[in-house]
């Protein structure tokens, strides 16, 4: 397979360097084709702005979205932005390996979202009427392509858990996993998650290396979070609404997984796990 590793860490000599150095390491082993984006290496430009196109009036009113989808269409994004798209479309596999940070991925790896999934591309994409609403979770330009999120936290993994101070990793990671993933239509593979980075010793460290070595092995194989397809009858069109007779009585981000018992849709294993160390 191809693979693209998304890295977001400003310090080569960290945990998360050193798992970056393992990740690509040990996929070549496998025969794979790896390319990097480092992005602090890379000093990518974390903000979206008019200077995301090369063919900018001046004094003309920018808009964000209108001027991304010109600029896609007529060629004219910024080279740095065609370049991530072109890695996008060349792999079969894209992990995004980053430290949670408040919550969420470091700022300069949203910046590469909101950058490169430009409007024609990340979004915007399809036919919208009444039968459908764009291609969109679970189709659109990414799809057919595996993703995976590698991220580290300092927390404990209760502290993560379903009744946890800090709220389910499962949920926390929502917005990524189906509003940043799935969305353009990747098959999001369950997250490789390391807790409590702070007490990570040798043995420690050579245990979530083991750990992420036999998720990278299974990279092709392993089954993704069955999220529901927009267009495939779960959802009512145009409210976007989940149908009544689907997760009765349940609301919430897990709604959006197929269950064993759903009457349509993917049926799979609930929701995801995250792999502690
Ligand atoms: P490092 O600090 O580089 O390393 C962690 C430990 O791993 C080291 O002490 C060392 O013991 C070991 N180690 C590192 N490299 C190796 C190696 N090669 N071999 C053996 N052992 C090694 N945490 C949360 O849970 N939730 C949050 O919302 C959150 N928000 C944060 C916001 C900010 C701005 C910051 C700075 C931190 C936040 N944290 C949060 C903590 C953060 O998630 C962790 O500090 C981070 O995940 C650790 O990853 P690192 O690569 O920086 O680790």
């Amino acid at each position: 397979m191809n693979v693209l590793l998304v890295h977001a860490h400003p310090e080569p000599g960290s945990l998360n360097g050193a798992l970056r150095d393992f990740s690509i390491e040990r996929l070549r082993d496998a025969g794979h084709a790896v390319q990097l984006s480092d992005l602090y290496a890379m000093n990518w430009k974390a903000v979206l702005d008019a200077d995301d196109s090369t063919d900018r009036q001046a004094g003309a009113r920018f808009h964000p979205e209108l001027d991304s989808r010109h600029a896609f269409e007529h060629g004219t994004q910024s080279r740095d932005i065609e370049l991530e798209q072109d890695k996008l479309r060349w792999a079969d596999a894209v992990i995004l390996q980053f430290p949670m940070w408040w919550f969420s991925m470091p700022a300069i790896l949203k910046g590469w979202v909101e950058r490169v999934y430009a409007y024609g591309f990340g979004y915007g994409v399809g036919e919208h009427s009444d039968r459908r609403w764009g291609d969109r979770y679970g189709e659109g330009t990414l799809a057919g392509k595996r993703a995976m999120l590698v991220v580290t936290a300092g927390g404990w993994e209760s502290h993560y858990g379903p009744r946890g101070i800090n709220g389910p990793m499962d949920d926390l990671l929502f917005p990524i996993q189906h509003g940043i993933l799935y969305y353009p239509g990747f098959d999001v593979l369950p997250p490789f998650v390391v807790y409590r980075t702070g007490r990570i010793d040798e043995a420690g460290f050579a245990a979530v290396r083991d750990a992420l070595g036999r998720r990278l092995d299974d990279l092709g194989k392993t089954a993704p979070i069955p999220f529901r397809p927009q267009n495939a009858g779960d959802y009512r069109i145009p409210d976007m609404t989940l149908r009544p007779d689907l997760a009765v009585d349940r609301v919430g981000f897990s709604i959006h997984v197929a269950q064993a018992a759903d009457s349509s849709g993917a049926c799979g294993a609930g929701p995801s796990r995250p792999t502690s160390s």
